[in-house]
């Protein structure tokens, strides 16, 4: 049986701890492979690495770090394949859906390769008589990512790329259930160039979160995963007086007025809704339809649109989508929509009980449609993170905008309208943190950033783009002088510079 071991100080270290997890094919429900769980020590062994690891590598020049990164963005290109199908194999994404994860990591590894312009300091010249002021931005030393499964590529590559690139060293705690392709991406950094210790892959669960959370020297924490843990990680690092950003969970609501082009909203809300098995934080799991005609309209243009899915395994080309990540998920999906049909909605698509032939132990779960959903049922309160959606209905913009905003999460949202007016108002005034405007899934940019409000993220700074160069950086401010002579007659007056 493969195993997969940690990444320490630019070596393959088998665990000592003697407890691992398995690593399941989702296609099958075989296992695949073991992956070693850390203990507190073979964590503190990274920090360690990292820490030795950090003089060096904070002193190097910006334009030779962004040159790692841009060797780094050449490998990932170069075996983008080969990462994709890792990828699949592990998560049950189909592979179009595997080389989309490779790519926006990627993009943010292009973003970090423009890191000596990105972590320029500012510069007053002349601020008082002789007297100059200017800024920098420094690395905090060493920190961490903690990432969860559902984006095993791209997310890791939002914290690290970004860290690393700004002069700091890093600790990866990916995910247990998928650790192959984070740890791959720790193998191509160092073939691009990056020296050891400079970034550590240490696979685990709760017992290497807590090291790391509770370790002095890790100076700053990037988590991306549920809500609770997200708000459990915030407390905890904070408390132990570390910087920390921790995004959660989320429920996505679309609202598709009456004069929306109803064709291009059906086919992007099925790819947003049932892509990756829903397994996506930015995925469109509720869809609001203003008005009757236009929720009857929805309804019956999306059941056609879902009859056509193909649900398939992570290699084959015609399908959708692909099992979810682990039959404990499967089975948690298939609850809620039990739950959905005894709180009252209407299931008009039931995916329970799907078996796709050949493949009967995999973790299929078929597409399903709620219709006549309500605020309160625990269905629509909660995050499912499967190939459901729920239609709830409305009668007014304003009754279907309140909706997104009184929710507990407050990730992503999209309105589908022609009316270009509606959709500014909206934007400004909804109380979530990222909009699309006729675009399902508004994941911003590399080089803007990636943040929601309320329940889906702890913490004030976003990830990647000039937020994220921010959370991985922290200013010094310099107020110099170089007085002539005897400086008696030129004694510094605070606090006025008159
Ligand atoms: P998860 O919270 O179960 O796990 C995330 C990470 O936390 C993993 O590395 C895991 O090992 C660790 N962890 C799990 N339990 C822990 C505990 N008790 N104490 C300490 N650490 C613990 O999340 P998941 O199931 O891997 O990922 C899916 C979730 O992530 C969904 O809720 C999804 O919405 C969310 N997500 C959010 C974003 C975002 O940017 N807001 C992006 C992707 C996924």
């Amino acid at each position: 049986m493969r195993e997969i071991h940690h990444l320490i100080n630019g070596r393959s270290v088998a665990g000592t701890s003697g407890n691992t997890a398995d690593i399941f094919n989702p296609n099958t429900g075989e296992v695949q492979a073991k992956v070693a769980l850390a203990s507190k020590s073979e964590l503190d062994k990274a920090i360690e690495a990292a820490e030795a690891a950090f003089p060096a590598w904070s002193a190097v020049n910006p334009q030779r770090r962004a040159r790692i990164m841009f060797e780094f963005k050449n490998l990932l290109e170069k075996h983008m394949d080969e990462l994709a199908e890792l990828l699949s194999l592990e998560h049950g994404k189909v592979i179009a859906d595997s080389r989309g994860d490779v790519q926006r990591g990627l993009e943010v590894v292009e973003f970090a390769c423009g890191i000596p312009h990105v972590q320029k300091g500012e510069y007053t010249n002349a601020a008082g008589p002789g007297i100059d002021v200017y800024s920098m931005r420094q690395p905090l030393g060493v920190c961490a990512g903690i990432t969860p499964f559902n984006f095993p590529a791209m997310i890791p590559m939002w914290m690290f790329a970004m860290a690393i690139a700004a002069g700091n060293t890093f600790i990866l705690k990916p995910s247990e259930k998928d650790p192959s392709v984070p740890m791959r991406l720790g193998e191509l950094f160092l073939e691009a160039g990056a020296p050891e210790g400079v970034l550590n892959v240490v696979n685990g669960d709760k017992v290497a979160v807590d090291a790391i959370l509770d370790h002095p020297s890790v100076k700053a924490v990037s988590f991306v995963g549920s809500s609770d843990i997200a708000q459990y990680i915030y407390a905890r690092g904070t408390a132990n007086g570390k910087r920390v950003q921790a995004m959660g969970g989320a429920k996505n609501h679309g609202i598709i007025l009456p004069d929306a082009n109803m064709d291009q909203a059906v086919k992007d809300i099925v790819g947003a809704a049932y892509g990756s098995a829903g397994e996506r934080c930015m995925a469109l799991p509720v869809v609001v339809p203003v008005g009757q005609k236009t929720a009857d309209e929805f309804i019956e243009r999306i059941s056609d649109e879902v009859a056509k899915l193909k649900v398939g395994i992570s290699t084959d080309k015609d399908a959708h989508y692909g099992p979810v990540v682990t039959a404990a998920h499967k089975a948690k999906v298939e609850d809620y929509i039990r739950i959905g049909q005894e709180e009252g909605a209407d299931l008009l698509i039931d995916g329970r009980g799907f078996s796709l032939q050949g493949y009967e132990d995999g973790f299929f779960v078929g597409p399903s449609l709620f219709d006549n959903v309500k605020p309160g049922m625990k269905t629509y309160d909660e995050e499912i993170f499967g190939p459901v959606l729920q239609v709830v209905r409305a009668e007014t913009l304003e009754e279907a905008a309140r909706l997104p905003s009184d929710h507990q999460y407050g990730n992503g949202v999209a309105i589908f309208t022609r009316n270009g007016r509606a959709a500014r108002d909206f934007a400004a005034s909804v109380n979530v943190g990222m909009v699309g405007v006729n675009v399902p899934i508004p994941v911003p940019v590399s080089y803007h950033s990636f943040g929601g409000w309320k329940r889906s993220a702890f913490g004030d700074t976003n990830q990647y783009g000039t937020e994220g160069a921010r959370f991985w950086t922290k200013v010094k401010t310099v107020t110099q002088r170089w007085p002539e002579g005897d400086v008696g007659d030129q004694a510094f007056i605070i606090p006025t510079m008159n």
